[in-house]
């Protein structure tokens, strides 16, 4: 067989979710704002201050940027400060998620998550040679913490992926079951709370932020990719324990954030206001978002992130084609009969909902 590649990566496709030309866009959880004209400006000129010196390689340790993170995450989490050398950074939260795989799993380990959950979960640990163990979610993608624990205590993981808010669920996970998970992992591993969509969770759901200082293998993840209207940057980062961010250090490629991300990253972090002013208007779309589905008889997750998972469909894949023939593009993913819609602009909430009616009506 050639070209000689693993022969467990043979025949895979790349992972990825459709990216077709369509006007209305609601399949990749993105934020549906861009940059203001301010912004823009801020991040074209620190990206030609960074270009003077182009010949040189950028900074390694990342230490202006991991300051700028950590001022971030007073203001998201007040009561926490943490330090500089407690935040790490890499090209999205998913490259930081492959760091931690590289550091903490590998051969002979194992990592656990919760079915369904995030879809590139598997594929870190195949990329890193990690053996995976999805344990299984309840009917309302809630986890039973008696058969967390146990999975636990059979496996023995090295590492414990928890997205809160799930994708594609959308639903967080209780204070408790992470305290739970963390007191059962022990020494013997980490557990990865990962926040993608942690800025838009409901008022009274709390950032697992607020427990790093009780558990010192807890490490919580978060990206610019969503509330902070940044995917396009790829800038994700953790924050934990000093310990664990060394030893991420040692498996990071050197100089593996260019410049001009970290001064596009810190451009951005000085206008977190603006980029970060339309979550509260995202949130409370997505709740009318989910009261409408609701209304409309479709089963709908409770949702603490920018999109939600709705239901149940004899063949969602019809409903899929019928939304993509109207110029409307949502996610085909998570358990069958169910479809993922991100929320998007006021307008594009309108056309999503009308080519939904029809769609609706059509098969009936
Ligand atoms: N975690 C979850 C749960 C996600 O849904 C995503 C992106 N869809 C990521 C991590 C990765 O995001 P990024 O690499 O853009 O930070």
């Amino acid at each position: 067989m050639w070209p000689p590649i693993r022969p467990e990566l043979a025949g895979i496709e790349p992972y990825g979710a459709p990216q077709l030309d369509v006007p209305v866009q609601l399949n990749v959880n993105e934020n549906p704002y861009g940059p203001s004209e301010d912004c823009l400006c801020d991040i074209a000129a620190s990206v030609a201050q960074a270009a003077v010196d182009l010949n040189r390689y950028p900074d390694r340790e990342l230490v202006e940027l991991r300051a700028g993170l950590a001022d971030y995450l007073h203001r998201d989490v007040p009561s926490v400060r943490v330090d500089p050398a407690q935040v790490w950074a890499a090209n999205g939260s998913n490259e930081v998620m492959q760091q931690l795989l590289q550091a903490f799993g590998g051969p002979g380990r194992t990592v656990i998550s919760f079915a369904p959950t995030y879809s590139m979960y598997p594929e870190y640990a195949r990329n890193t040679h990690t053996e995976w163990v999805a344990g299984a979610r309840e009917a309302d993608f809630s986890l039973d913490l008696d058969k967390a624990r146990a999975l636990v205590e059979e496996v023995r993981p090295s590492v414990v992926l928890l997205p809160s808010p799930n994708n594609p669920t959308g639903t967080a996970l209780p204070p408790a079951a992470i305290r739970a998970l963390c007191e059962a992992v022990g020494d013997e591993g980490i557990v990865v709370v990962d926040e993608a969509y942690g800025e838009f969770r409901r008022t009274g759901t709390p950032s697992a932020i607020e427990m790093l200082g009780d558990h010192r293998n807890l490490v919580v993840t978060r990206t610019m990719s969503k509330a902070f209207a940044a995917a396009g940057l790829r800038l994700g980062y953790l924050v934990a324990d000093r310990a664990i961010c060394d030893a991420v250090r040692v498996v990071r490629l050197p100089y593996h954030l260019s410049a001009v991300s970290q001064a596009t990253a810190l451009a951005a972090l000085r206008h977190a206001d603006e980029l970060l002013a339309n979550v509260d208007a995202l949130r409370a779309e997505r709740d009318r978002l989910v009261s409408w589905l609701r209304a409309e008889g479709y089963e709908v997750a409770d949702s603490d992130a920018n999109y939600c998972l709705f239901g149940r469909f004899a063949d969602r894949h019809a409903v899929w084609q019928g939304l993509l023939d109207r110029g409307v593009l949502i996610r085909e993913t998570g358990p069958e009969g169910w479809l993922r819609v991100s929320v998007g602009t006021p307008d594009e909430m309108a056309a999503f909902k009308a080519a939904l009616t029809e769609v609706k009506g059509e098969r009936a």
